[in-house]
């Protein structure tokens, strides 16, 4: 895909979405934090359904500390993987309390250091709640930068590398915003809806959904 074809995709889909984020429900760095080791593997609105109870009662590290890891797991219980983000959750709020002030770092180092918080979710943080120009590349991100020919990669790290060369800057902050949005309601995984794309003739990919 060439540059004026890039920047047109994301015109559009700025023209569909002035100002897009996440679907996670957060106030504070720390919440969106906590929401984001949660959403591993399971969808935003489950992860919202309990953090709505969690964060009533905890939305600081020294009162998820206090809370402890069995008070914790009671309101995760229904998040998939609960017991180990528990356990991260826990060690997390310690080292934010301990090395932190109790603050979430805007370092992408500091917080690939907090367990259960890899690249993507250090690139959320800083993205979301730092508003800094990186690239949290999911599922949904690499599916579409593969389909449509935007940012092709064989892995998550080659397809954030070419995100970050390719996406004219003006739409850097906000990219994997639209991206995620779009890989979840429009570029499906198994029946990607393309007779609805807002950018089916800016995309390159051979198999699209014919109309019905
Ligand atoms: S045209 Fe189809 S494959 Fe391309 S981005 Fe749109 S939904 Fe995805």
């Amino acid at each position: 895909m060439n540059k004026e074809k890039r920047g047109r995709l994301f015109e559009r889909l700025r023209a569909a979405n002035p100002a897009p984020t996440t679907e996670l429900v957060y106030r504070t760095p720390f919440e969106l934090l906590m929401a984001v080791i949660l959403s591993a593997q399971a969808t935003d609105k489950g992860v919202n359904k309990a953090t709505a109870h969690l964060f009533a009662v905890a939305d600081t590290p020294e009162k998820m500390l206090a809370l402890g890891e069995e008070g914790l797991k009671a309101h995760i219980r229904t998040i998939g993987l609960f017991n180990s983000k528990a356990a991260n959750i826990i060690k997390t709020c310690a080292i934010l309390v301990a090395e932190h002030g109790g603050q979430v770092p805007r370092e992408r180092n500091a917080l690939e250091a907090l367990p259960g918080v890899g690249r993507k979710t250090a690139n959320v943080v800083l993205n979301t709640a730092f508003g800094e120009p990186t690239m949290a590349v999911d599922t949904h991100i690499f599916r579409v930068s593969n389909r449509t020919g935007l940012a092709p990669g064989k892995t998550p790290l080659a397809v954030e590398r070419g995100l970050l060369r390719h996406v004219p800057k003006i739409f850097l902050k906000d990219a994997h915003h639209w991206l995620i949005l779009h890989g979840r309601y429009v570029c499906l995984a198994r029946k990607p809806r393309c007779p609805e794309c807002p950018i089916a003739d800016l995309c390159d990919y051979r198999d699209k959904t014919p109309p019905a």
